[in-house]
């Protein structure tokens, strides 16, 4: 097909102002855990941009303490932005008394109820915030529930799920000279293509990208040799079998793959034993939902929990029966509010993952993160 001039010109345009507006771009690997230093540079941008938040902070660095100070004060903004704009929230709240100033403190939250998967699942419109026109795409997926959730973004948040993509795949040690990803989810068969998301963020970061959907072995690796391939994705179980098959072909160590990213599905110690003894690299876990923006956790190589998008949510732990916050360290269903969200916000989303919150450092030089441990399934009994 042909690309006619003017059209090639108008994607130029967009490719040069969505890198421009990429936070991620200005990262590197040498500054600690890109991951968080990518968190760091959007709270910094906001604490500049807000009177309140500069008056709170000023010029400092923000530590552990500020960045949950920083969460409750864009966790009540962000309260009072759907009791204007979201038909869901304001039903949910109405009669509750609610009142975004009550907010005080983390024990507080409890005041407000949990927005539970089905009334996304049945009413997605329900939640959204913007005008139609102001959609510039919607993501389905079932996840590991069966329920159908749709989920709309704006530009920007496309383009912000693009910047912590490309932060997180940078955390994993991905340089943009020398590194090809390798992108493999042959068994996805939701409305949305991570595989497209991927390859797009690769694009727009300068990193190169390849994309094979092939279930077979031989091919898998014949693309590996052709590209040159260091990094791999793809859901855990593809990668496991994989593996298994790759060991009759090639010694571990041949193909010079770096790091192996397994996402989409949990992936059990044994499994990421048998994956790493044949590639002779790190295998990560990545956690991520559809309605939370797809690319939300990830593991940095100490493999001690996971990462999150600091900026973008705040999470929290309760007793899946009696619905109370649980502190750090102790497990129970991980809860999110998305903080940034302006198309389809969602204020403490139950996600009916099992996990518990780590509140402190990580050995890789992330200080001010708060990290979720491995995700185990929510099965409601
Ligand atoms: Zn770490």
């Amino acid at each position: 097909m042909n690309v006619s001039l003017p059209s090639r010109i108008n994607t130029s345009i967009r490719m040069n102002v969505a890198k421009r507006k990429l936070e991620s771009r200005k990262i590197y690997l040498q500054n600690g855990n890109p991951l968080e230093q990518w968190g760091l540079v959007k709270i910094k941008n906001d604490i500049k941009n807000s009177k309140e938040l500069k008056a709170l902070f000023g010029q400092k660095e923000p530590d552990r303490e500020d960045i949950k100070q920083y969460k409750l004060i864009k966790f009540r903004e962000l309260l009072s932005y759907v009791l204007e704009n979201s038909p869901y929230y304001k039903d949910l709240y109405e009669n509750t008394g609610i009142d975004p100033s009550m907010i005080r403190s983390y024990e507080d939250l409890e005041m407000l109820p949990l927005t539970e998967q089905e009334e996304l699942a049945n009413k997605p419109y329900h939640f959204l915030c913007v005008s139609r026109k102001n959609i510039a795409r919607e993501f389905t997926s079932s996840g590991t529930t069966n329920m159908l959730k749709r989920m709309a973004y704006t530009q920007d948040e496309l383009l912000e799920i693009v910047d912590s993509v490309i932060s997180g795949l940078k955390m994993a040690g991905m340089d943009s000279r020398n590194d090809t990803l390798q992108i493999m989810y042959p068994t996805i068969t939701a409305t949305w293509d991570p595989g497209l998301v991927l390859s797009k963020a690769c694009a727009l970061s300068g990193f190169n990208s390849v994309i094979n959907d092939s279930l077979d072995a031989h091919d898998q690796i014949n693309t590996m040799r052709e590209s040159g391939t260091t990094f791999i994705i793809g859901t855990s179980s593809f990668l496991y079998e994989l593996s298994k098959q790759a060991r009759e072909l090639i010694k571990p160590g041949e193909l010079g793959i770096k790091r192996i990213i397994c996402s989409s599905e949990p992936l059990t110690e044994t499994m990421r034993e048998e994956i790493e003894s044949v590639w002779g690299c790190k295998t990560l876990r990545q956690w991520g939902m559809t309605e939370l923006g797809l690319a939300n956790a990830i593991e940095c190589e100490h493999q001690d929990g996971f990462h999150l998008n600091n900026p973008d949510f705040l999470v929290e732990v309760i007793d899946p029966k009696t619905g109370k916050i649980l502190p750090a360290g102790e497990k129970g269903e991980l809860v999110v509010t998305t903080l940034r969200r302006k198309c389809m916000p969602l204020i403490r989303y139950r996600t009916r993952d099992i996990t518990s919150i780590i509140d402190e450092p990580c050995s890789c030089g992330a200080c001010v993160d708060q990290r979720i441990s491995d995700i185990e399934r929510w099965t409601g009994n």
